[in-house]
């Protein structure tokens, strides 16, 4: 890592770029990995880099549908095991759901420094390393899933997923939340629950939503799913967004 001062104004930014960048080398994220966190970064500066009331809705909802499913899995990418492998693993233990690696530009050997990452930490369930199913209506490798994993589950979390491999899942009848910071993505469009957060702030979140939804009856919890309307939430993300531009002007 380089030497960047604690000082620094802008060090935590600069610290996970390092984290992304060291994890590329190692091959754990593409190439393009870089690209996606550069756009990212970008929607979060706009947001202010904090949770928004309308992404703790999300993530309030979002536990909910993980604590009132049969099957809940949450998927892992190379950014994702980068940047908030503790946390996903933490958050899956809490829930429980299992976790899977399923990579848009999927390789033997990423798979495998993927999965050795999280096995150095000790986790005993982890899909995707021996597919054996696929997302229907996806071409290539990106479709590959694990019948008992993500292929049969009825609630995917998708941080950082690529728009078409989202709107596949929705049109298998999945509950797919997703992590975004661009509330215009084609995955923050079509997703069932789009929580529009950075990933480091919104896993954790989730998880202590997930710790309080557990103390109310699961009649509240289906209320809240009921009730969500994300396209409302996002709309009025824009005009979060739109109102804190305008007092820039
Ligand atoms: P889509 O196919 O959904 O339209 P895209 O092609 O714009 O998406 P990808 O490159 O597939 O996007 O994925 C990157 C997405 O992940 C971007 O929308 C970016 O804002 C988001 N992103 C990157 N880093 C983070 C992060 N740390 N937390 C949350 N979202 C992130």
């Amino acid at each position: 890592m380089s030497q960047i001062p604690k000082s620094h104004p802008r060090y935590q930014s600069l610290m996970t770029r390092e984290t992304i960048s060291k994890a590329m080398k190692q091959g754990i994220v593409h190439e393009t990995g870089l690209i996606a966190h550069g756009r990212g970064e970008a929607f979060d500066y706009l947001l202010g880099e904090t949770t928004i009331p309308q992404a703790d809705a999300a993530e309030k909802v979002a536990a909910a549908a993980l604590l009132c499913a049969k099957n809940p899995v949450i998927s892992i990418n190379g950014n994702v095991a980068a940047l908030v492998s503790d946390e996903c693993i933490s958050l899956s233990e809490s829930i429980p759901a299992a976790l899977e690696i399923n990579l848009f530009h999927r390789t033997s050997t990423r798979v495998r420094k993927i999965a050795t990452f999280f096995h150095n930490k000790d986790i005993k369930t982890l899909y995707g390393i021996h597919p054996d199913a696929r997302i229907p209506g996806l071409d290539s490798d990106r479709a590959l899933c694990e019948q008992k994993g993500i292929f049969t589950a009825d609630v995917v979390l998708v941080p950082l997923e690529d728009g078409d491999r989202c709107q596949a899942l929705v049109g298998m009848g999945k509950t797919v939340i997703a992590i975004d910071l661009n509330p215009l993505s084609r995955t923050a469009q079509s997703a069932t629950i789009t929580i529009v957060d950075n990933v480091i702030r919104a896993i954790p979140q989730i998880e202590r939503w997930v710790h309080k939804l557990k103390k109310t009856k699961q009649s509240e919890q289906e209320r809240l799913i009921r009730s969500w309307e994300n396209s409302k939430n996002l709309e009025n993300i824009m005009c979060f967004l739109s109102k804190r531009l305008n007092s820039l002007c």
